[in-house]
């Protein structure tokens, strides 16, 4: 396809036209940040759900699921450390009146100006040397990459130092004077940095004078810290074990311009591994690799990387991002954090409960250290049709070419499995054979039945909603109960018995070709 930002707005237009996503409250112009998903996007998001559910709580005895009420008590995010520290470095531009995140414009800086320089130098050099190159000699001894290493590492300095003190004014200093300009109009003419706390607040009671602030809950992980106990005690897991649950996020995100990769109201999968503290990195590496074997199920690896934290977050003794790259770029899919045992400490404390855990191998009680897998169902989402969708030349029937539109999702993810298709609509024996197979496969997989125009049209709308098999329904089919069963993808067609058919498409729907 053409450039990243063309295929970023295909991909974009392709959801709205066949019913994936749609803006919120569209026909009053939109909620900035917010989108509502259609028939077939709320069947892909189950289908997504259901995977990452498989995958942590039905495949594994020691992780157990949950589903903790949006509304907390408002003293939890003190405790968590929220309310003082979940912010983000705003500033804006004076000429365009863009709002942008400080820390975002100082990373994009680096990786766009900084970094692709570097890659370029290595680009030109291994041309020039070809087989005999040697990148890592090449980076520790020519001048140019050099330079720009050592401009990289001084910014960084600078950048992490100014995060870690809520350092504001140097923040400003760094985009002033690496003269970083606004990446929309090149302006440099900006406002201070402020902070700007992204939790949504709200009133609880009938009424507001006298009420509590609560807020809507920016992560689902605090719903399962303040239940570690009750969820430990009724199941009577032993450690190492995990909570896992899905469920709605809302932050206040002072960019939200990446259609559904920052969102602000969100939807979050999230396991919470507990563990004896000591053994926290061997658990950290474990969950790091076994998250990326989920996504590799789904994903080709040139897509996918880790990236390691370089400022950690204040509850974090080590974090790494699983970064997709999306049509904008490489960007974070999902976090794994080694969270130490800061919130059941903190939880601890604010709340005068005891959160322990009495080992019994050891003999002692202890606040368990965490674990944490964190990813935004909505990023998996983008990150699915991202990967699917695909135009390709087909021959037509008049032996020249046709473009042809396809959403190559897995098959187990894809929201309809199978459609019916009699081969004419005016044949009242193929209609009503084709019926009965709807009727008998509905009860197993997600089918449609679909008898309006000419076959083809009908092969290419089901191959842009991303339907894995068509079923062909014939005159040959009422002479010898046979079907024709047409892939996706490859678009061959074999023929099948229909008493076959329910069993043939289990099997390639089956969760264990990617869980396996
Ligand atoms: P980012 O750096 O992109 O803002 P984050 O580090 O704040 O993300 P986490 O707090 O680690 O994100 O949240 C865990 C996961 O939740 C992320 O990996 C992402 O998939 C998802 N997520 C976070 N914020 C949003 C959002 N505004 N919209 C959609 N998904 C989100």
């Amino acid at each position: 396809m053409q450039n990243s930002q063309d295929t970023f707005k295909k991909i974009i237009s392709h959801c709205k036209e066949y019913g994936y996503i749609f803006q919120s409250s569209e026909i009053y112009d939109g909620l900035s940040a917010v989108y509502d998903y259609g028939p077939y996007g709320s069947e892909l998001k189950n289908n997504i759900k259901n995977y990452w559910w498989s995958a942590m709580v039905k495949l594994n005895e020691n992780i157990v699921g949950i589903d903790s009420a949006i509304f907390m008590h408002p003293t939890i995010w003190k405790a968590s450390g929220h309310v003082d520290a979940f912010n983000d470095p705003l500033i804006d531009n004076k000429d365009s009146k863009k709002r942008y995140r400080a820390d975002t414009l100082i990373e994009d800086f680096i990786a766009n100006k900084i970094d692709k320089k570097i890659t370029k130098e290595v680009a030109k050099a291994r041309k020039r040397f070809g087989d005999d190159f040697d990148e890592a000699q090449f980076m520790s001894t020519n001048p140019r990459v050099l330079a720009n290493l050592e401009k990289k590492a001084a910014i960084m300095e600078r950048f992490t130092k100014a995060m870690e003190e809520n350092d504001m004014a140097g923040l400003k200093a760094v985009i002033e004077e690496n003269e970083i300009a606004d990446p929309e109009t090149g302006s440099k003419n900006w406002t201070d940095v402020r902070q700007f706390n992204l939790m949504f607040a709200t009133k609880m009671g009938a009424l507001a004078e006298g009420a509590d602030t609560i807020y809507l809950r920016p992560e689902t992980a605090q719903g399962i810290f303040v239940n570690f106990l009750n969820v430990q005690k009724t199941t009577r897991q032993k450690i190492p074990f995990g909570i896992a649950q899905i469920g709605k996020a809302f932050r206040n995100e002072i960019v939200a311009r990446q259609f559904i990769f920052r969102m602000r109201e969100f939807e979050q999968m999230e396991m919470q591994f507990f563990v004896r503290p000591g053994t926290e990195m061997e658990f950290y590496n474990y969950w790091k690799e076994t998250r990326m074997k989920w996504h590799r199920a789904l994903f080709p690896e040139s897509k996918l990387r880790f990236h390691d934290h370089d400022n950690l977050a204040h509850y974090a003794n080590a974090a790494l991002d699983i970064e997709f790259e999306f049509p904008f770029g490489f960007k974070e899919l999902e976090g794994i954090h080694s969270r130490t045992d800061f919130d059941l400490a903190s939880h601890q404390e604010y709340s005068g409960k005891k959160l322990q855990y009495f080992d019994p191998e050891l003999q002692e009680n202890y606040v368990p250290y965490v674990v944490e897998t964190s990813i935004g169902v909505d990023r998996m989402f983008l990150a699915t049709i991202s990967n699917a969708l695909t135009e390709e030349e087909v021959p037509d029937a008049k032996g020249g070419t046709a473009k042809r539109v396809v959403l190559k999702i897995h098959p187990a993810l894809c929201p309809v499995k199978v459609a019916i298709l009699p081969l004419v609509k005016k044949d009242e024996a193929l209609t009503s054979k084709a019926r009965s197979i709807f009727e008998q496969l509905k009860f197993s997989h997600n089918c449609q039945y679909d008898e309006k125009d000419a076959i083809g049209r009908r092969y290419r709308r089901q191959d842009a909603i991303g339907t894995p098999y068509c079923v062909t329904v014939d005159t040959q089919t009422i002479e010898d109960n046979t079907v024709t069963l047409r892939e996706r993808d490859s678009m061959e067609q074999v023929r099948i018995p229909i008493s076959g058919l329910e069993q043939a498409i289990a099997e390639k729907l089956d969760l264990r070709n990617l869980l396996g």
